[in-house]
């Protein structure tokens, strides 16, 4: 084991062993080259640099009390880079390539997993760019897959706790017909104006409303949206926002409690009538929200009583946690393990 002081990792990044890379060049993918490097050499007209063409993912592996390591879903992020890749014209490793990748760094940094009881995890980091070299707006010649890992502690230091976020009218993340459905960089630079003024009036983040109409609630910062109502789980529907891979387990999850899912169209007004409100994203898995902020109306929307979560919004949270964990039986087939 590597000598890290588990119990207060930030959610950073640190040096591991290694990461990983593999290019596509003259159609096809290369071999998993594994580096020790924390830097690429990459050409200055490379189409990621210039014109914002790449796509990344976001996925963690978890130890268990058995000290087995323990992936979630992974194949899901798979997929979802490809459709990330395609609508931006490059070229992604096909599913058993990029799940060979994750599994190859996971085992060679396995002693930067943390321990069962830290309640860390490790970060995993796939990232694909344009590498080949254009000046005119083209889709790049040579892509670039890479890989890293880091260890994080868990979201919450505190414990599981509530935020206050505020609701963006002045700013969008991604427009109607946009990339909002993709995970690529774009939108996050795009979402840095309206992010840097929530921190600066106190808030952990913003409620995006729908870029067209500003009738509906969008995405949740970097996070999906989602609302309790009468033993109902509802969440957003709309071209704009990233499906979540929490997002979809904590549907699965809803259903099985006997909960009815609702994904559709959130009226803005439909704010005061929710009984739970939360952010929700493999970062956190929950980001419960304790109120929400609308400055332009001067309306506050109150949903947590002394900063405690609701009581569904945790059980989801402590049911996805332990599935993660290896402590409840992974009855969706959602874990695969390293060994
Ligand atoms: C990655 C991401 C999410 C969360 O997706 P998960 O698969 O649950 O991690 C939500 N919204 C945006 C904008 C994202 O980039």
């Amino acid at each position: 084991m590597v000598n890290i002081d588990w119990k207060n990792l930030p959610f950073g990044y640190m040096k591991t062993n290694c990461n990983i890379r593999c290019y596509w060049r003259d159609g096809k993918w290369g071999e998993l080259e594994v580096s020790d490097s924390e830097y690429i050499n990459l050409h200055i007209a490379a189409t990621a640099l210039h014109y914002g063409q790449e796509a990344f993912e976001g996925t963690k592996a978890f130890r268990g009390k058995d000290g087995k390591i323990r992936l979630f879903r992974c194949a899901e992020n798979a997929k979802r880079m490809q459709n990330s890749a395609s609508y931006i014209k490059m070229i992604a490793p096909p599913e058993d390539l990029f799940i060979e990748a994750i599994r190859k760094i996971v085992k060679l940094n396995s002693e930067f997993v943390p321990p069962y009881e830290s309640g860390a995890s490790l970060y995993i980091r796939p990232l694909l760019i344009g590498s080949g070299p254009q000046v005119g707006v083209k889709p790049a010649n040579e892509f670039l897959f890479l890989i890293f890992v880091t260890p994080v502690g868990p979201y919450f230091k505190e414990g599981f706790r509530p935020v206050d976020i505020v609701i963006a009218r002045d700013s969008d993340r991604a427009a109607p017909q946009g990339t909002g459905h993709i995970k690529v960089g774009g939108n996050y630079a795009a979402s840095l104006p309206g992010q840097e003024k929530a921190h600066g009036l106190g808030f952990s983040t913003v409620l995006y409303l729908d870029s067209k109409e500003k009738k509906y609630i969008d995405e949740c910062g970097p996070a999906n949206f989602f609302a309790i109502k009468n033993n109902s789980y509802i969440t957003p529907e709309s071209h704009s926002i990233l499906p979540s891979i929490t997002n979809m387990s904590l549907m699965e999850l809803a259903k099985d409690m006997g909960m009815s899912v609702e994904r559709r169209k959130i009226p803005v007004e439909e704010l005061g009538t929710f009984e739970e409100v939360g952010a929700c994203g493999t970062a956190a898995v929950i980001s419960p929200i304790n109120k929400i902020v609308d400055i332009e109306e001067n309306k506050i929307f109150q949903y947590c009583q002394n900063h405690e979560p609701g009581p569904i919004s945790k059980k989801l949270y402590d049911t996805l946690r332990a599935i993660q964990y290896g402590d409840l039986p992974d009855k969706f087939n959602w874990i695969s393990f390293i060994d």
